[in-house]
């Protein structure tokens, strides 16, 4: 198999050839056809975010198709269809597990952090965490659905946003493209802020009622906000564009800090949440939903040899959508 790894933190991925592993107990083996491109790798790979092994080859949202089922497993067959993301496996038995907050377990494992990932040829998967995709997307349509569709959906889920409420969405990269068309298919009236104008021409297209940088605040008050952008500065003017009783979700594994704040801000019951990982309930609601809407992808392609150059576009800020390694 190949795969592009990453030998250390803030070093470039590197292509290597590695013996095809075979299946354990309890495992699938994945021929990698895609492999969408999050900003979690970037941050992984820019040592940003703390590596829990090296090397290792990330990537955590990854289509494909089973080639091998190891011993023990129930509900997948070679040939089937399958996606990888972010939750890799958990112990099942803690009280997080347990309570229906799997996202939570601290003894979660990640691909592509802990677990080899999908920026490669051929991946492992525990197979009771590979989710099942519904028809409709192409492989590569499904990629990008399988972080940044389904933690957008769990943070507007924890934003507690209802039907016909404002919701701001701050940032407008892969995961709010997907985000704002589950939001508008509830029928809700979305404010955008980002940076880019590019973005906000975007977000326009796909539904937004307003659009404005940071430094602008929506023209009405918002029912809940999702922030994309990982900058704490963003988070702040996202709780004061808040109505009463508002909620701001951070959708963020990593965040620069959060300014100190005026506690007027926070008075009147508003509320400052993170988003964590997401559970696989989480993922089979989004993948159904998104089938339904339908939700529409918009990605780039690049060669799995390539990945370097596509999460330096990342960086750049110069992906419009999402970007695809073509692994296969
Ligand atoms: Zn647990
Ligand atoms: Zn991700």
């Amino acid at each position: 198999m190949r795969a592009m790894q990453l030998p250390a933190p803030a070093h470039p991925l590197r292509l290597v050839e590695l013996p095809t592993p075979s299946p354990g107990p309890g495992e699938i083996l994945i021929r990698v056809s895609a492999s969408a491109v999050c900003r979690t790798d970037l941050q992984l790979c820019q040592g940003d975010i703390e590596p829990r092994r090296m090397p290792i080859v990330p990537g955590h949202q990854a289509v494909g198709c089973v080639e091998a089922v190891g011993e023990g497993v129930t509900g997948w067959a070679p040939g089937d269809r399958a996606g990888l993301a972010w939750l890799g496996g958990t112990d099942g038995t803690c009280p997080q597990c347990t309570g229906g907050r799997e996202n939570l377990c601290a003894h979660a494992r990640f691909t592509g952090w802990d677990r080899d990932g999908g920026y490669a040829t051929h991946v492992l998967a525990r197979a009771d965490f590979a989710l099942a995709l519904p028809e409709g997307f192409s492989d590569l349509d499904a990629a990008p659905l399988l972080c940044g569709g389904v933690i957008g959906y769990r943070a507007l889920r924890v934003s507690g946003i209802a039907p016909g409420q404002r919701l701001g969405l701050y940032g407008f990269g892969a995961s709010a493209t997907l985000a704002i068309q589950v939001a508008r298919h509830w029928g809700c009236r979305v404010f955008v802020c980002t940076r880019s104008a590019a973005e906000r021409g975007r977000a326009k297209a796909l539904g937004a009622e307003w659009t404005g940088t940071y430094d602008d605040t929506p023209p009405e008050p918002l029912d809940a906000a999702v922030t994309f952008a990982p900058a704490g500065s963003v988070v702040a003017a996202a709780l004061r564009a808040l109505d009463r009783g508002g909620t701001v979700a951070i959708n963020a594994i990593h965040l620069d800090r959060i300014p100190e704040l005026p506690y007027a801000d926070l008075w009147w019951e508003r509320s400052l949440r993170s988003v964590a990982n997401f559970t696989r309930q989480d993922a089979r609601e989004f993948l159904e939903l998104a089938a339904r809407i339908p939700v529409r992808t918009e990605y780039e392609t690049h060669p799995l040899a390539d990945a370097n150059l596509a999460l330096r576009r990342l960086s750049d800020g110069a992906v419009r959508g999402a970007a695809v390694l073509q692994c296969a």
